[in-house]
């Protein structure tokens, strides 16, 4: 290839980020607090497919929603003509599942997920085109105790992963009747003000007027601010199932304040809707929203269900995470091992399979394409690794059956170097991680080695 022709690079889908290893830790950290509180409190998981029937998204979340109306991921299957969408959220995949596979059918069940969801919407701060949920759907629960308990297991969520400045936003949108009669004078007080409505709130104003109280025009507000609130149509049992739910909040001792204004995205919700929201993040500051949805199961065609869940945004909990200082950078393991010659490459691989059998992680030196490098560049290389020690089999080492341990972290690390029998090595560097982790606070020992790990 004479020609010195450019080739195009390829990048990533705008608004589709790469997760990279330096942030691997901090969602390891949050995935595995967020696994550990959910089974905690009873919920199994569930994965369901990233790809659903377009008709699906259609009809469970309605069709004049903002993630219906432009923001699905929707094609056709070349192959075969299916219509296909990557699912903007995951209640309505895990409600037909849940259908497909009778899952309600011996009583009750709570499910949780992770995964990756899609929509289409102008890509900023806060806001992708693919982006991470962990949700929860307490399914075949009718009781305001699950709508509590849902929000309870958040408020531990947020303690344990050490967030705070997370409020709780409440409100109910009571049932289908109340929100008729509601409708029907909605429409008329927004018939009223027609000259006020924007064009979008023109049209839904006969397919969807309640989302025109969602409505971020400015020169709408103070129209919708007076506009008729559904709060004051809800009949007995709504009241008494929101009762029902603040008063467990409040014997839970979880602050919350009521937003009437609160309806939430999906047409799907009915009584208790919440979100959970920050100031610290901009203007994308619902970090969690969920709600009740017992009609979801018949819109799909099932035996009515009653149901209720969550959907938590990933991406905006971590870069709280960050704000709030809980940086997370573990090492990439306990033991790098540095080698020199075929013998001591040869011993480096044994050693490193006894060190992961006694449990310990182990970064085994490669080669680059110039070979194996110098010590100096391995131990560089160790050292950028993290690693609590250097194990080091040079031509020496290997001929004397012996292994050279260097101490590459903690206070007294300066020359602290020694040179053990092979057989040992295993022994002595297990005692010494565990024993500087157990005594990690200590000591007048001037050989004991100190880890922060
Ligand atoms: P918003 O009002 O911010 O658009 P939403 O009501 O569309 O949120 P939900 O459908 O309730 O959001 O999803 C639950 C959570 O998922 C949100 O509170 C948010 O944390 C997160 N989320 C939603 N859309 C995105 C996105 N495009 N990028 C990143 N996170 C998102
Ligand atoms: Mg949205």
């Amino acid at each position: 290839m004479s020609e010195n022709k450019k080739i195009e690079k390829i990048t990533g889908v705008k608004g589709m980020n790469d997760i990279l290893p330096d942030d691997a830790p901090l969602w390891e950290l949050f995935e595995n607090t967020v696994q550990s509180v959910l089974k905690s409190y009873g919920f199994q998981q569930i994965r369901t497919p990233i790809v659903e029937s377009t008709h699906l998204f259609a009809r469970g979340l309605g069709a004049v929603t903002d993630i219906v109306e432009k923001e699905m991921y929707s094609f056709e299957d070349a192959l075969n003509g299916d219509k296909l969408t990557l699912r903007p959220e995951n209640t309505a995949g895990i409600v037909r599942a849940a259908l497909e596979h009778n899952l309600t059918y011996d009583g009750p069940k709570r499910v949780w997920y992770n995964g990756p969801m899609f929509r289409h919407e102008k890509p900023q701060r806060g806001r992708y085109r693919q982006f991470h949920q962990v949700g929860a759907e307490a399914l075949g629960f009718s009781g305001p105790d699950i709508d509590a308990e849902l929000i309870v297991m958040c408020q531990r969520l947020w303690d344990d992963l050490g967030l705070q400045n997370i409020r709780l936003e409440l409100n109910s949108i009571g049932d289908a009747p109340e929100r008729n009669l509601h409708r029907a004078d909605l429409i008329a007080y927004f018939e009223s003000h027609s000259e006020l409505l924007d064009a979008e709130a023109q049209r839904r104003l006969y397919s969807n007027p309640l989302r025109i109280l969602d409505t971020k025009n400015p020169a709408m507000q103070s129209m919708v601010n007076a506009a008729p609130k559904l709060f004051d149509y809800l009949g007995e049992e709504s009241k008494s199932h929101f009762e029902g739910v603040q008063k467990i909040l409040r014997d839970n001792s979880i602050p919350f304040s009521i937003n009437t204004r609160l309806v939430r995205g999906m047409d799907y919700y009915n009584r208790t809707v919440f979100e959970w929201v920050t100031d610290e993040l901009g203007s994308q500051g619902t970090v969690c929203g969920g709600g009740r949805y017992d009609s979801l199961f018949s819109i799909f065609g099932g035996k009515a269900t009653p149901a209720c869940g969550f959907a938590m945004g990933i991406e905006r909990l971590l870069e709280l995470m960050k704000a709030s200082g809980e940086a997370h950078n573990p090492a990439q393991c306990d033991v790098y091992l540095v080698h020199q010659g075929e013998k001591g490459r040869a011993q480096s691989f044994v050693l490193g399979e006894r060190l992961r059998d006694a449990g310990l992680d182990v970064v085994l030196h490669c080669a680059s394409a110039t070979g194996t490098g110098s010590f100096k560049s391995q131990m560089k290389k160790a050292d950028v690794s993290g690693a609590a020690y250097a194990v080091i089999i040079g031509d020496d080492e290997a001929n004397s059956d012996a292994v050279t341990i260097k101490a590459l972290r903690g206070d007294d690390v300066s020359g602290n170097q020694v040179n053990v029998p092979f057989s040992s090595a295993v022994d002595y560097l297990v005692d010494q991680m565990t024993g500087a982790l157990e005594t990690d606070a200590c000591c007048d020992d001037p050989n004991h080695i100190h880890i922060h790990h």
